[in-house]
């Protein structure tokens, strides 16, 4: 099993079987432990009949630790261990393409499925910060995604199905033992310091996973991260936004690309259901929740520079009414195209005069770094690439088939 928590009860039951029984009727799925969170697992582990601290011990084995053999555990019990060995595993994702670019961005596709349709990416952005290193990691949240922007690779794809905890935790865990596979394990360390819920996908629309899996982020006992460094952006699914502030405390980033209605229809087709004053009272909602906490005092407001599209004088001076009474931050991303993309990037004289605009208005405003250009860090781009490497592999393989079967055929 992939995913999600099956009950002990289950497991056992299965496990009961006669040993004469065959083969195919005795086999059980393991429970993958990678994908639970605290809550989950402590119940899981007293429904097992074992104390649930036994959860926090064996979360930063696995998140902390980055382990994933269970006789590595060595203040679990033996008799624990071999009980966790039979009915469960830790297992991320298979990584199908990883690349590591020249200026530290790193990139790896996963597959979670059968089918070409079945990749997932994940990339990670390092920069220096007056605090240290950042590692920041965009993490997917679904195959595909439904929405359809117009300007998204990923939209192009359509949508496949929600990716499970374990397949979104799994993200994090991969990237962060990507820099300790070759430490020993009690010396490993958490390097990712920052995540962003802003790759495939639309994660309020995978709402229970994700909001589970931000919660192992945050926990201490896994990924301990702050919640000013985890940040959930979304093209704007209102009642989602308004559950989300009372579910978890992070940052908020609303990936908004137009000023106005008519615009925003076009190229964030979910508009037409959440129109922008419906979006602004929500994020309004959001800050007012909480006013005094760091994680809650701004939304950050993305905006994908489109050459002639969204990036006329007149639209700064549209953002500047429309955000005047939301305490926001603005990233001016430069559009990164992809083949067929019907849009093409804002000069780099065009965006500075935008976001020079929104300065003298008083926002803080920023231009988004081009990062890890050579591995197309575009969301959804390296993923249509990986699959059609897949599909000409597979259509040679089938012509190679082909061919000597009329060779056999002629003798
Ligand atoms: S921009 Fe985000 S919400 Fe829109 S289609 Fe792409 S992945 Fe989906």
């Amino acid at each position: 099993m992939s995913t999600e928590v099956v009950s002990v009860s289950a497991v056992s039951a299965e496990q009961q079987q006669s040993p004469s029984a065959p083969a195919q009727q005795t086999a059980v799925e393991k429970v993958n432990l990678l994908g639970m969170s605290r809550p989950q697992m402590e119940k899981f582990f007293e429904d097992m009949g074992e104390k649930k601290f036994r959860a926090g011990q064996v979360m930063k084995w696995i998140h902390q630790f980055f382990v994933t053999d269970f006789a590595e555990m060595t203040n679990i019990s033996g008799k624990l261990r071999e009980k966790l060995e039979k009915i469960c595993e830790i297992k991320a994702p298979e990584v199908v393409h990883k690349n590591y670019s020249k200026d530290g961005t790193r990139k790896w596709v996963f597959r979670v499925g059968d089918g070409e349709g079945s990749l997932v990416e994940t990339v990670l952005i390092p920069a220096e910060h007056r605090s240290g290193l950042r590692r920041t990691l965009c993490i997917s949240s679904q195959v595909g995604c439904a929405l359809d922007c117009s300007f998204c690779s990923t939209g192009k794809q359509g949508f496949q199905r929600d990716l499970s905890q374990a397949e979104i935790i799994g993200q994090l865990w991969m990237a962060n033992y990507s820099y300790m596979e070759d430490v020993p394990v009690l010396e490993r360390e958490r390097s990712v310091t920052n995540v962003v819920m802003m790759g495939m996908g639309e994660p309020l629309l995978n709402y229970d996973a994700v909001l589970n899996s931000m919660r192992t982020m945050l926990d201490d006992f896994a990924y301990g991260m702050s919640k000013r460094r985890v940040t959930l952006s979304t093209s704007g699914v209102v009642p989602k936004i308004d559950q989300m502030v009372k579910d978890i405390d992070v940052a908020l980033a609303i990936s908004l690309h137009a000023p106005n209605d008519e615009l925003r229809n076009e190229l964030v087709p979910i508009n037409k259901k959440y129109p922008l004053e419906q979006l602004i009272a929500a994020c309004q909602r959001y800050i007012a929740k909480d006013g005094n906490e760091s994680s809650r005092k701004h939304v950050t407001i993305e905006y994908v520079m489109l050459d002639g599209v969204n990036d006329y004088p007149e639209h700064a001076q549209q953002m500047i009414k429309l955000l005047k009474n939301l305490p926001s931050k603005i990233n001016l991303i430069p559009f990164n195209p992809f083949p067929h993309a019907p849009y093409g990037r804002s000069s780099r004289n065009r965006i500075i005069s935008f976001q020079k605009t929104l300065s003298d208005a008083g926002f803080v405003c920023t231009i988004r770094q081009t990062r890890g250009d050579d591995i197309d860090a575009a969301c959804g781009q390296l993923v249509g690439q990986v699959a059609d490497r897949t599909r000409r592999a597979e259509q040679w393989k089938k012509k190679v088939a082909q061919q000597n079967e009329i060779l056999r055929s002629q003798g």
